[in-house]
């Protein structure tokens, strides 16, 4: 049997898009809280940063490079793609890379919302990226024709909020996603937002509770001997294969 290679990635954002977005609590409270997870159970991670984020928060950027972590890239200001004129969106990828390339080198991108118009991944060609990771294979725009493209997609498996899910280990469909697995979650799910005037999957079980569950679920790939690798890496190995 082969091998099952794993994914964590991050999206590094303002407190849960777009109902919060002003507040940083997750980068300022979960933030750390996280790193410490992650050195713990030797995972090393992927983090889609914004520029924003970037910019108000360098320390933080600092203390995901020198975590062992990827950088990547979210876009400047998380605003959908689908909303976006080329112009802006252009905007959006060049303003960003600049942000983000003074800290580390950035070559994978995600958009905000998994939401990517099909012809702006060029736009990712036209700026150095080599990895898009805007796909997500539980949704049906997963199943839309694609036009050829020298970036490699490495589509994510299944939504954050699952992961909190009562028991959520114990999900047989988390065993049953296919080769690689690539789980997100963002840094604002572990700060307790439950009493927050928030959509529900976005508030509940929030916290300490998310924290133990991201904990039980690289566990629970360590148990089945899974490979832990950043989204660059997986890429590469994509690439090879
Ligand atoms: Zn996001």
């Amino acid at each position: 049997m082969t091998r099952i290679s794993i994914s964590i990635s991050v999206d590094f954002e303002p407190d849960c898009p777009p109902y919060l977005s002003s507040t940083f609590r997750g980068i300022e409270r979960g933030a750390p809280a996280l790193l410490r997870l992650f050195g713990d159970s030797n995972v090393r991670a992927t983090y889609f940063t914004t520029g924003e984020v970037a910019e108000k928060y360098p320390e933080a950027v600092r203390a995901l490079i020198a975590g062992g972590h990827e950088l990547g890239c979210h876009g400047v200001t998380h605003t959908a793609f689908d909303t976006l004129a080329e112009h802006d969106a252009r905007w959006e990828i060049e303003r960003s890379s600049d942000i983000l390339r003074a800290f580390a080198p950035v070559d994978s991108f995600r958009a905000p919302y998994l939401r990517f118009p099909e012809p702006y991944v060029a736009l990712l060609e036209q700026n150095g990226f080599t990895t898009d990771s805007s796909l997500a294979k539980y949704k049906r725009s997963f199943y839309r024709t694609r036009q050829p493209t020298t970036v490699t997609r490495i589509p994510a498996s299944m939504t954050s909020s699952v992961l909190r899910l009562p028991r959520a280990i114990r999900n047989p469909w988390l065993l049953s996603l296919s080769d690689p697995v690539v789980l997100f979650v963002h840094p604002w799910e572990f700060v307790d937002l439950t009493h927050e005037k928030l959509r529900y999957d976005c508030r509940f079980r929030t916290g300490a509770f998310a924290l133990q569950a991201l904990g039980e679920v690289i566990a629970l790939f360590r148990e089945r001997d899974a490979e832990f690798l950043t989204i660059r890496e997986l890429a590469a190995r994509e690439r090879a294969a």
